[in-house]
């Protein structure tokens, strides 16, 4: 559904003091908003904690130095909002199960398939927002604090937590439903919402949403295989060898390693989703969110590595407009471009 829907309407039967109520209201209010699917947790602090503070202090997080300085944060979400009693995560759908990888033309190189859609940072949160003011609206004597990577919180572990699915050992989240190519934003409340769980234990009466969070990697080890910079221990990635950080987090001038020529990505890196087993078609997928399935989404699975370098601001805003691409600098597409180019024809000066 597009970030243009109408402010959802709240039954009259929920009332505080009804947790089970309280929760099947919010998930048919996300449902409403166009979410694939939704789950509640009870606030607590990170049970990753250790295991969080050990990948920052290996350096696996390279320059984003602001998830080591929010660190504390990121572990208890009552840091986030103070009395903060219950945690909703949702999940928003931004490529089907067996989207087929496509190859970039030759000259170009490929963006992840949720770059191509509308920037989620903004249409996640309108929605929520829309959300936050419809509680808040009955209840104004509670917080609500949404998110959708624009606050310091373990999304993935909530995600988890929430019975959404489980951290595959690419350290993405999968659902057994609906693969992994969904994005994840949330809502802290001071509220008491009934968590959910696996569908099997579900009280009678709330939406069958949830699966749970089983993890089921197995033995396989097709994302470590097929990682082209060896970016992936089990259940661990080291930013500064991943191609999606290299190309959109890095931010200095000049990449540590090279980027992999066989498989050209100037945005992000599609991968390790791509080869998992979870994410093949079943032939009942879910349907993506309106804002991934347009024309110009599917315009922007590659990018002219000769336009880019020929961009200027006015170019560079004109070209990536509306999507999560408007954030990175044109100094990094530049950089980016020059480094696929450089085994395809002789370097290119970065100002033309
Ligand atoms: S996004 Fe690409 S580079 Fe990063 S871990 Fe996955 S396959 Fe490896
Ligand atoms: S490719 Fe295999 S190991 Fe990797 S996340 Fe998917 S199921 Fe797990």
């Amino acid at each position: 559904m597009s970030s243009g829907l109408n402010q959802p309407m709240l039954p009259p039967a929920s009332l505080p003091g009804d947790p089970a109520g309280l929760a099947r209201t919010v998930l048919e209010l996300t449902r409403t908003l166009g979410f694939a699917t939704a789950g509640i947790a009870a606030a607590a602090p990170s049970t990753e904690e250790s295991r969080y503070r050990q990948w920052i202090a290996a350096g696996k997080h390279g320059e984003m130095d602001y998830l080591a300085t929010q660190a504390d944060a990121r572990v208890d979400v009552s840091r986030e909002l103070p009395g903060c009693r219950s945690v909703l995560l949702v999940a928003e759908q931004y490529a089907p199960r067996g989207s087929p990888p496509v190859p970039a033309p030759p000259g170009h190189g490929k963006v992840a398939r949720y770059a191509r859609g509308r920037d989620y940072h903004l249409t996640i949160k309108q929605r929520l927002h829309r959300l936050a003011d419809t509680l808040r609206s009955r209840w104004p004597e509670h917080q609500f604090r949404s998110f959708a990577d624009t606050a310091p919180i373990l999304e993935r572990e909530q995600a988890v937590r929430c019975g959404i699915g489980w951290i595959g050992k690419h350290t993405l989240v999968i659902n057994p439903r609906l693969g992994s190519y969904f994005l994840l934003g949330g809502m802290l409340t001071t509220m008491d919402w009934q968590p959910t769980r696996p569908a099997a234990e579900q009280p009678d009466g709330l939406p069958p949403l949830i699966t749970d969070s089983t993890d089921r990697c197995g033995s396989c080890t097709r994302c470590i295989d097929a990682c082209p910079t060896g970016a992936i221990t089990p259940y661990s990635v080291d930013a500064r060898r991943c191609v999606s950080y290299l190309t959109i987090e890095h931010r200095s001038p000049t990449l540590p390693m090279p980027l992999p020529h066989d498989d050209r990505w100037i945005y992000g890196c599609d991968i390790c989703q791509e080869v998992c087993p979870h994410n093949t078609a079943r032939g009942w997928e879910t349907p993506i969110g309106s804002d991934f399935a347009t024309s110009r989404a599917a315009a922007l699975a590659s990018l002219d590595l000769a336009a880019i370098m020929a961009w200027d601001q006015p170019a560079k805003a004109a070209a990536v407009e509306g999507t999560p691409m408007r954030r990175t600098k044109l100094e990094q597409f530049q950089r980016n471009a020059r480094m696929l180019q450089s085994r395809q024809s002789p370097p290119i000066p970065p100002s033309i």
